[in-house]
């Protein structure tokens, strides 16, 4: 009888997966921390530790339930840092006859294995990971032969398929839809809780890193690293969500406060993205936990959280697998100024941006507007490289795989993509940011001057990034509207010109 190699990778720690279901001293699982997975990118380091504890405690658990294991950590002595010469000693070692893998959710790694299994002289398979609602190629299918990619139309199809919030064929309630509902600024911050930690002291792992030498940005508390690392603390943080959050967490989701990181977001992206967590048991608890507390919670807060997961982010996934590789170059507007500074330090004037930015760099988290209408926003009118913005958001925050990041971000929030991902450019002047959030109070800019000193970046530079890209935009028929009002503005020349000052000098701002 032969010796089977299985591949787990460190974003596939899914206890579910039918590989798991049985015992078999001739499969050998092999997991490993390596240079390759740290170096791609300069991390957060709380990422980087948090994908070492997820693994090792997932390495345990599969010890525990009597699986053969083989976890290198980063320093082993024969590891060479590299998957797929580190495949080929295991391969060699322990005399493997068949060698099995999930299919990896980035396009880098898809790439590394297909290449690796070219050269195998043994037999290999892959396997799915069993973690989304459709297969890779999905999206592609269902779209085929239209010119849109709309998320609303996806995301009524997967109600429909996993029958979530139905009644029969008819959503519950009757309306597929409360983002309306969904918008309200914070103004009682008494309405607060405590997000739900597991503090942790990771001197160990820490130490590791520096030994190893591997580079990462942002800051840790090495005595409380607070987030969940096994399927355990990220079924505690649903629940804790599930009884604290849920019942304002529509109504909310789109405030911004400078006293509070995480408001009533949830908190399971890493979870999730690293598939300790299946997305459809955290909608089907959702759902459970509303059909039982209808009294306190409402269906429009249930709705909101549920389109994240079922329709957003399956639906990113989707644009992925369609779009890849080309989606990873494309630059619509031709942006190519440098990343600002601040983005590695917070240190700005601006300070809806030193909010967002110190908190990414303090807590590896940012919620999703301040990731789409702080910095992104920010990216998007001053023309920054898409690749610079990629490469940020890809290394800060903790839940950032490729697959997820780079729709979000250059799809999303850059529309680099020309509007696969979204229908117009989410761009905007102060007035959005104080609408929704606190951050305009304390700021050294005004947030209702365009000229001036004192006039707020982001009013003059909004107005540039339409002017500058009026070829492009003002045939789109949901921008119209913007351009008439630019046509009939007194001011336009010198709100150009104030513009074009803080172009020249953004890393002064
Ligand atoms: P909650 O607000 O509680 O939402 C619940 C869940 O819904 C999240 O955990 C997440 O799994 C899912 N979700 C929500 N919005 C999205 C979305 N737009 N796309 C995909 N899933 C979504 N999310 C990542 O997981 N990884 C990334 O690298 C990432 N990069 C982003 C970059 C930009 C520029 C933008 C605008 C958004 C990005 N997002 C990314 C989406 C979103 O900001 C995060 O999923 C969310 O902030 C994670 O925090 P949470 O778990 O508290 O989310
Ligand atoms: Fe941001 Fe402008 Fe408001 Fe300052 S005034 S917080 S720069 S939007």
């Amino acid at each position: 009888m032969g010796k089977t190699l299985r591949l787990v990778l460190g974003d596939q720690l899914n206890i579910q997966h039918s590989w798991f279901a049985e015992t078999d001293p001739d499969i050998l699982y092999l997991m490993m921390e390596m240079k390759q997975e740290t170096g791609y990118v300069k991390h957060h380091i709380q990422k980087v530790v948090g994908f070492f504890l997820a693994m090792r405690s997932f390495s345990v658990d599969l010890q525990d339930m009597g699986h053969q294991v083989l976890y290198w950590n980063l320093d082993d002595e024969n590891n060479t840092q590299n998957l797929s010469e580190n495949l080929s000693f295991v391969i060699n070692k322990h005399h493997i006859t068949h060698f099995e893998y999930q299919l990896p959710d980035e396009y880098r790694l898809d790439i590394q294995l297909d290449d690796f299994c070219k050269h195998l002289d043994i037999s290999f398979k892959k396997y799915d990971s069993e973690h989304f609602l459709t297969e890779r190629a999905f999206l592609a299918a269902f779209f085929k032969g239209k010119k849109t990619y709309l998320m609303e139309t996806f995301y009524r199809e997967m109600r429909k398929k996993y029958k979530i919030l139905m009644d029969g064929k008819e959503p519950l309630t009757g309306k597929w839809n409360y983002d309306q509902e969904n918008r309200n600024k914070l103004k009682d911050p008494l309405l607060l809780k405590k997000p739900k930690v597991f503090p942790k002291n990771v001197s160990s792992i820490t130490a590791l890193l520096e030994t190893m030498e591997v580079e990462t940005i942002g800051a840790i508390d090495e005595n409380n690293f607070d987030w969940p690392v096994s399927r355990g603390e990220s079924l505690e943080v649903l629940d804790y969500f599930c009884e604290h959050l849920l019942k304002r967490f529509g109504e909310y989701q789109d405030a911004m406060y400078s006293g509070d990181e995480f408001l009533f977001h949830s908190r399971l992206s890493f979870s999730l993205n690293t598939k300790m967590l299946s997305p459809l048991e955290v909608v089907s608890q959702v759902e459970r936990y509303f059909e039982c507390h209808q009294d306190s919670v409402s269906i429009a807060q249930v709705e909101g959280f549920i389109r994240q997961i079922i329709g957003w982010r399956e639906y990113m996934r989707g644009i992925y697998w369609a779009k890849m590789p080309e989606f990873g170059s494309m630059n619509y507007f031709g942006h190519d100024q440098k990343l600002p500074d601040f983005f590695w330090t917070g240190k700005t004037k601006m300070n809806c941006l030193k909010h967002s930015i110190s908190q990414s760099l303090k807590s590896a988290y940012a919620h999703h507007i301040q990731r789409l209408m702080v910095t992104g926003n920010f990216a998007l009118l001053a023309g920054i490289d898409p690749d610079e913005v990629d490469q940020w958001y890809l290394g800060i925050y903790i839940d950032a795989i490729e697959w997820v990041e780079i729709t979000n971000t250059r799809g999303m929030s850059q529309f680099a993509d020309g509007g696969i991902v979204g229908t117009k450019p989410y761009v905007s002047s102060a007035n959005y940011i104080d609408k929704m959030s606190d951050y305009c109070q304390g700021c050294h800019y005004d947030k209702k001057l365009k000229i001036g000193k004192k006039a707020c970046p982001f009013n003059s530079l909004y107005w540039h990034f339409y002017n500058r890209n009026t070829d492009k935009l003002a045939k789109n028929p949901r921008i119209g509207m913007m351009y008439r009002t630019w046509e009939k503005m007194k001011d336009k020349s010198a709100i150009l010109d104030q513009a074009e000052f803080y172009l020249e000098r953004l890393d002064e701002l």
